[in-house]
């Protein structure tokens, strides 16, 4: 078996930025990479010369705010004096847990796009991908047998996490039942961010956090951004690319997190009606000023068949571009989509 971890390569090529070409002696760029939720982060703010360090500064002091909520956010690891995923997850079965709204606001769009994707999306998969997570660490070899994961599925029922907005309570009524936000949860604290930098005032940056990329305001000189959308058959390269200003990019590719077992690959994007990794795409890209509802839509969509997808978007969200990249390497776009996207590498 092989197993491939490909993280690293999502944080050097999956977003190509347009060149950086100040024209004006006032434009400085200004970079700056952390590392949380399991991935690179990358912030450039463009700024003046006297002001370099002082946006060295508001980018540390922002990514403090991406790792408060990557904490929250957190299913693995529990931490003193936090309330967190993985206390939610403990108390399953048990009690209701008083949270930090921010995960009450995560599940109520998690559960909203649930319904508008009739289950394709789902929070509450945790015990699901934790078998799957084994067979990828190789702490099992092969794959897991379709009766081990169908017995699951008592534990996958998503009206069984409870929402309380009045006391600020998850509860997931199963023992045994596990919330994982991971399909979120980047693009809350992405967006969080965002805003938290842009309300200091800053007007011109990017924050690209692996697969999520969101923009404030446009290029200084040149308007808009340009973001190459990483190749899932060639990941060092690009198949296309967005031209955006002041909203967000995020997508969801079966190459972000996989293993390889008989020549098959394996990877992280579960379709909950086959508890299988969804096999309809490479990649599914979303472009929308919501950066917390660009990652929900992303690993929905990629679940979904086209029709469906579409569908969703024509229903509940006009305006969201989208890319299917399709397993046969079929590249689909819809209207939104058309106006920004270029075909092409560059
Ligand atoms: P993303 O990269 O945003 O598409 O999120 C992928 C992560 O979401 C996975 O690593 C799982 O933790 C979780 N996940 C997998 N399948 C689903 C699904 N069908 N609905 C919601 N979350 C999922
Ligand atoms: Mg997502």
């Amino acid at each position: 078996m092989k197993k491939i971890t490909s993280l690293i390569m999502i944080m050097m090529s999956c977003v190509v930025l347009s060149a950086c070409q100040t024209t004006s002696d006032e434009a400085i760029k200004v970079s700056d990479q952390f590392f949380a939720m399991d991935t690179y982060i990358t912030y450039t703010i463009y700024t003046t010369a006297s002001q370099t360090e002082s946006a060295k500064a508001l980018m540390s002091e922002a990514n403090s705010e991406f790792e408060r909520i990557a904490d929250l956010a957190n299913r693995f690891e529990s931490f003193e004096g936090l309330v967190n995923v993985s206390t939610i997850n403990e108390q399953a079965g048990i009690t209701p847990v008083v949270v930090d709204p921010m995960l009450i606001e995560m599940v109520l769009l998690a559960k909203e796009v649930a319904a508008q994707s009739n289950g394709a999306f789902s929070v509450v998969l945790g015990p699901v991908s934790e078998i799957w997570q084994q067979y990828q660490d190789s702490d099992l070899v092969g794959i897991p047998n379709q009766a081990e994961l169908d017995e699951l599925r008592p534990l996958l029922d998503l009206d069984n996490l409870i929402v309380d907005t009045q006391a600020s309570t998850l509860y997931l009524t199963e023992p045994g039942m596990v919330l994982d936000l991971g399909a979120i949860a980047k693009g809350y604290a992405t967006e969080y961010v965002a805003k938290w930098l842009a309300d200091t005032g800053i007007e011109h940056a990017i924050i690209n956090a692996g697969g999520n990329v969101k923009t404030i305001g446009g290029h200084p000189t040149n308007g808009a951004f340009r973001i190459g959308l990483q190749d899932p058959n060639d990941l060092g390269g690009i198949f296309g690319s967005v031209a955006i200003q002041s909203t967000s990019v995020v997508t969801s590719g079966d190459y972000q997190r996989y293993f390889e077992y008989d020549g098959v690959r394996y990877h992280h994007l579960i379709d909950p009606a086959t508890l299988q990794p969804a096999r309809l795409y490479r990649s599914v890209t979303i472009v929308t000023p919501n950066s917390t509802l660009a990652d929900a839509l992303s690993t929905a969509l990629f679940v979904l068949p086209l029709e469906a997808g579409q569908a969703l978007i024509e229903t509940y969200y006009p305006g969201t571009a989208v890319i299917w990249y399709s397993a046969d390497g079929t590249v689909t776009t819809n209207v939104a989509m058309d106006e920004i996207f270029t075909l092409g590498g560059e």
